[in-house]
């Protein structure tokens, strides 16, 4: 009997890669529709509060809040991220996972119109700049899958 050819899975809409250069915008650090959370589960609390020279406790009182399903989140001050400063971010060498990850976000990538309409709309470096590759962008959309699964059980 012959063997049964499955069809391929298709490739994704982006697996030529998408250019990517953040300009400092500091727009995809402020409040947005349905985005105005920074999901912080305890690593990442545990490594902002490293960077700042406090302790986790008081980084999480200080600098948190839980968002209506009691996830812990970064505050918002004037509608941004309390860390963003002159459209900078204080704490960019320990960001969380979600700020890193960002324009590669699964949810994000679901359709090139999902991605223009969520994306390319409001964050300039989405439109110029070299091409981040496919690999590269599979390995950060993993990163943001394993970091939601964690956060999860960190409610
Ligand atoms: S919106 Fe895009 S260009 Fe602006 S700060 Fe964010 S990643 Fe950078």
């Amino acid at each position: 009997m012959a063997p049964s050819l499955r069809p391929l899975p298709p490739l994704p809409w982006w697996s030529g890669g998408l250019p990517f250069q953040c300009t400092q915008c500091g727009e995809c650090c402020r409040a947005r529709g349905a985005y105005q959370f920074v999901y912080v589960g305890k690593e990442e609390r545990r490594a902002l509060a490293r960077f700042l020279g406090l302790d986790s406790a008081a980084f999480t009182r200080r600098y948190t809040v839980r968002d209506p399903s009691g996830y812990r989140t970064l505050r918002f001050s004037g509608g941004a991220c309390i860390f963003l400063r002159d459209n900078r971010c204080r704490v960019h060498p320990a960001k969380p996972v979600q700020c890193r990850t960002w324009p590669f976000w699964p949810e994000l990538l679901r359709s090139r119109a999902v991605y223009a309409r969520e994306v390319q709309s409001l964050c300039p470096g989405s439109r110029r700049g070299p091409r981040t590759d496919a690999a590269e962008i599979r390995r950060q959309m993993q990163e943001t899958r394993h970091s939601e699964a964690a956060d999860s059980r960190l409610k």
